[in-house]
């Protein structure tokens, strides 16, 4: 019989049994928009190359499983956090917030920066988006070591990646070794993202600070940068404990009281000042003036 011949064919295809009957293996199906037919990617498509994605997205192993619904918000200022990371994920590939592209996390070391910054990542990915992550001091030594000719990409590949991906997470700013180099590839880097208008997640356990000091961001990524960062990014800050030190089986009280420890143990804060991951990092309260940042406050409302 013919026809039923040609189904089967069909239905099997060249190489075996179809795994999508929705799209036959075609990765695209049909829809109708308001009475016009179109295809549009189907959903085996979007978790399969998602998968390839998320692998080539550089995430490190130890924060590969990080997700949204993970990430344990036992006080009011990760609850923001976490809350503001889900809407950010649901603008993908939009925007930002109201700054639109970027945003800045600032928080002591170990308050699950870098766990929601990959959770947010992985979800855009999951979206459809083409995201990548990278320690800024790691991508400057990539791009370093790209001039020595001994590596398998150039200077320019690694530059239109990060500045192509649809979203990107430059993770521990201002850890890397300052040189008028780095301020030059930092700036291109920046400002490429922010030309085009693609979200870009930074952390920092570096406070915005004050220019005299040393080690306010705003020093440590120089001013080029730090100017860039105000007018593209949402800021918000951290108030955790250090995920690092909670003991084996922690619960949510372990961490609410070593958060509070945390809090008592910080020096007060100097007047202006801005050191690394101290002190400065009060928990965002709403409609509080923060330091000189002109920008949308992520979460703080
Ligand atoms: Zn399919």
């Amino acid at each position: 019989m013919p026809a039923r011949h040609s189904r089967s064919f069909l239905q099997l295809g060249y190489h075996g049994r179809v795994t999508c009957s929705i799209c036959e293996d075609t990765g695209w199906k049909p829809i109708t928009i308001d009475g016009v037919s179109r295809v549009i990617r189907c959903e085996c498509w979007r978790s399969k190359s998602a998968s390839a994605r998320t692998a080539r997205a550089n995430i490190p192993t130890r924060y590969q499983h990080c997700s949204l619904d993970n990430f344990e918000a036992y006080n009011e200022s990760l609850k923001r956090a976490v809350d503001y990371a889900k809407r950010v994920v649901a603008q993908f590939p939009v925007r930002i917030g109201e700054r639109d592209s970027g945003l800045l996390m600032i928080g002591l070391p170990g308050v699950g920066k870098t766990h929601l910054a990959v959770a947010m990542l992985r979800a855009c990915i999951a979206k459809g988006g083409s995201g990548l992550f990278y320690t800024t001091s790691e991508l400057m030594s990539l791009l370093r070591n790209t001039y020595s000719g001994q590596a398998d990409t150039t200077e320019s590949a690694v530059l239109r990646d990060v500045s192509e991906a649809d979203i990107v997470v430059f993770d521990d700013l201002g850890r890397e070794r300052a040189s008028e180099w780095r301020d030059e590839m930092l700036h291109l880097i920046v400002n490429s993202r922010y030309s085009n208008r693609r979200p870009t997640i930074f952390t920092t356990n570096y406070d915005v600070g004050e220019i005299d000091d040393f080690d306010s961001l705003q020093v440590r990524v120089g001013l080029r940068v730090y100017s860039r960062l105000q007018e593209m990014c949402e800021l918000m800050r951290l108030d955790a404990a250090d995920y690092r030190e909670r003991p084996t089986n922690a619960n949510v009280d372990d961490l609410l009281t070593l958060w509070k420890l945390r809090k008592k143990t910080l020096p007060a804060p100097r007047s202006g000042g801005g050191r690394q991951a101290r002190a400065q990092l009060k928990p965002a309260k709403a409609g509080r003036v923060d330091l000189k940042w002109p920008g949308g406050r992520a979460g703080s409302s």
